[in-house]
């Protein structure tokens, strides 16, 4: 353990571990070098965040999509479920009823559905900038052309979330039907990052052959991508998918991957997930305990929450009461953690681009 001791130190201390070095400190990880890691991580994420806890509104507006990723329950192949997509009215009421619960950054994370078209999506966008000046406006609605990307953010989104799910392109194979690319996924990210987007990478943890190589070479391309956010969660099977039987990937793994993040990139916005939520009452919690500081709380309307199924059992981390709000509030204050009010913006500023001002 000796060996895995110094190699969190030397992350501690700004430096960076080859792929060989990462896959000794995952492997050979136990409780004590755990405990160790989250309590330099939570030094670090307080040395430049304090004990703030940054909320952000997801709305999960359309369930519809094209593509058919062998892990998610919504892929194109899941006849059985119902699909919904919101309308501009209804999105613009969970902002609105988001914005009085004290959210200022609104999430818009869907299925890739052509009705959405460019001129819907940037037509939406300017609707919400227009009417909430003040809020950050994300998007996660998958692989689009650098030109929609480019009218998107000229519409008014800030940031992008687009995780790139494995940065093993065998694994990424195994995942992803053939038409689904790694390195059309990794264009995307870059072309967003180059177009001034805060932009949001990850993974899931414990996906279906996965291997400690791979973790680490997720963590090699995320220390290259230099992302603003990074979200992780576990994979968990969704039964009507060909991984229905797989295994769900593990609290203790994930919660290691999470301290490991923050001490790699001391600045992230690291969010605490819904799936971390699901398979453990205090996921979240550990979460944060482990050095997450971001919960993606649901604004989704309660009819088609349950519709949104990337897996089974996906907790409902609802907000749209202010009971639910304050519930959180509680959570948070009980592990010494206060929720603020704030768009939360990353403090790595180095990571963006500088707009061309002409
Ligand atoms: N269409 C968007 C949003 C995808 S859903 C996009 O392509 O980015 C958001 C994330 O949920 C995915 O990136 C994936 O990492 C995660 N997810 C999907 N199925 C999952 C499962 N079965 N278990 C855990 N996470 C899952």
């Amino acid at each position: 353990m000796e060996q895995q001791r110094h190699l969190i130190d030397k992350l501690n201390y700004g430096g960076s571990l080859s792929r060989e070095e990462w896959i000794l400190l995952i492997e050979g990880r136990c409780e004590e070098l755990a405990q160790y890691l989250f309590s330099l991580a939570r030094e670090k994420c307080q040395e430049h965040y304090g004990r703030d806890i940054y909320i952000r509104g997801l709305i999960e507006f359309t369930n519809y999509c094209r593509n058919d990723c062998l892990y998610c329950g919504i892929r194109r192949s899941s006849r059985k479920i119902r699909r919904y997509r919101l309308t501009k009215e209804q999105i613009l009421s969970c902002c609105r009823s988001g914005y009085e619960l004290g959210f200022r950054t609104f999430v818009l994370q869907g299925g890739e559905d052509g009705a959405f078209n460019d001129e819907e999506m940037a037509a939406l966008i300017t609707s919400i900038r227009k009417s909430y000046p003040d809020c950050a406006i994300t998007l996660s609605i998958g692989e689009k052309d650098r030109e929609s990307y480019q009218a998107f953010f000229d519409a008014g989104a800030d940031r992008y979330l687009l995780r790139h799910e494995t940065a093993n392109p065998g694994h990424y194979a195994r995942l992803h039907p053939p038409g689904q690319t790694l390195k059309h996924r990794k264009q995307c990210l870059f072309n967003l990052k180059d177009i001034g987007y805060q932009v949001g990478t990850g993974f899931m943890v414990g996906s279906p052959y996965q291997t400690t190589a791979d973790l680490a070479e997720d963590l090699l391309f995320i220390q290259n991508l230099n992302p603003q956010m990074v979200g992780i969660g576990p994979f968990i099977p969704h039964h009507d998918t060909p991984f229905a039987s797989a295994p769900a990937g593990t609290l203790e793994l994930t919660l290691f991957m999470l301290g490991l993040l923050r001490l790699m990139l001391p600045k992230l916005l690291l969010p605490a997930t819904t799936a971390l939520g699901t398979i453990h009452p205090r996921g979240r919690e550990l979460g944060i305990l482990a050095g997450a500081n971001v919960v993606m709380p649901n604004l989704s309307p309660a009819d088609v929450r349950k519709d949104y199924a990337l897996y089974d059992n996906k907790l409902c981390t609802a907000a749209e009461s202010a009971e639910c709000r304050k519930d959180l509030e509680r959570r948070m204050e009980a592990i010494q953690y206060r929720v603020v009010t704030d768009r939360g913006d990353s403090l790595n500023h180095s990571a963006q681009v500088t707009p061309a001002i002409n």
